[in-house]
């Protein structure tokens, strides 16, 4: 829980950050272009990225776009000497999780990482943010479903739906509870778009995973 990354072209900045992340306790891997920073977020499990948005080849606003895009949940505090506002609130609604411009002191960012830290430690525990059933698994983080640990896609609500069951194996749900809790309680209680999802869940994760309570709904086989 204390590897980050130090995305930044400018040799003295990553020295400095090196030097003084290590010193309180931190492993770093720094990396000076945008295309290796989102490769090495993507492939290694890093807890932190510190990301300049002035970089040479790819533009760290992309980075974090592209990071966010493929589901990669890391905190991200973004790093640069832009004190455009613009840029702040490009970054913070593309995923950022916090900000800071340069020139900055030490000081401040060891602040912002550890809050970020302190975050990470205070949700649930990594293992915990994964639901399996039988041979599906949702990782309620990246919202992404697999089979067989292949990737399968699934809209927000079928998400949504597959989730409750999984968080309650064995219970009962009614098409009512489920309507209620997916789809809003001003939704036609008489629609049929419950069994209609719950048939592509089933398509999509098995036929055998949701099973039909006659006369009262539906629940996770087990
Ligand atoms: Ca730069």
């Amino acid at each position: 829980m204390n590897r980050i990354l130090i995305a930044e072209d400018e040799a003295n900045i990553v020295s400095f950050l090196e030097k003084a992340l290590r010193k309180h306790g931190f492993t770093t891997t720094s990396a000076s272009k945008g295309q290796d920073a989102l490769e090495l977020a993507l492939s290694s499990n890093f807890d932190l990225l510190i990301l300049d948005l002035g970089l040479p080849d790819k533009d760290g606003l992309e980075v974090l776009a592209e990071l966010r895009g493929q589901g990669q949940t890391l905190p991200i505090i973004i790093l640069t000497a832009r004190d455009d506002i613009n840029d702040k609130v490009c970054g913070l609604e593309g995923g950022a999780n916090d900000y800071i411009t340069k020139p900055f002191r030490f000081e401040e960012l060891l602040a912002r990482v550890r809050v970020q830290f302190r975050h990470l430690q205070e949700s649930v525990p990594q293992k915990e943010n994964i639901l399996r059933a039988s041979n599906v698994s949702l990782d309620l983080r990246a919202r992404q479903a697999k089979v067989e640990g292949e990737l399968v896609e699934l809209s927000a609500k079928e998400f949504f739906l597959a989730e409750i069951f999984l968080r309650h194996p064995g219970k009962v749900f009614s098409r009512e509870e489920l309507l209620d809790r997916v789809w809003g309680y001003d939704y036609d209680p008489s629609s049929n778009v419950v069994d209609v999802y719950v048939g592509h869940l089933r398509k999509k994760l098995g036929n055998d995973l949701i099973e039909t309570v006659r006369g009262m709904g539906y629940k996770l086989q087990v």
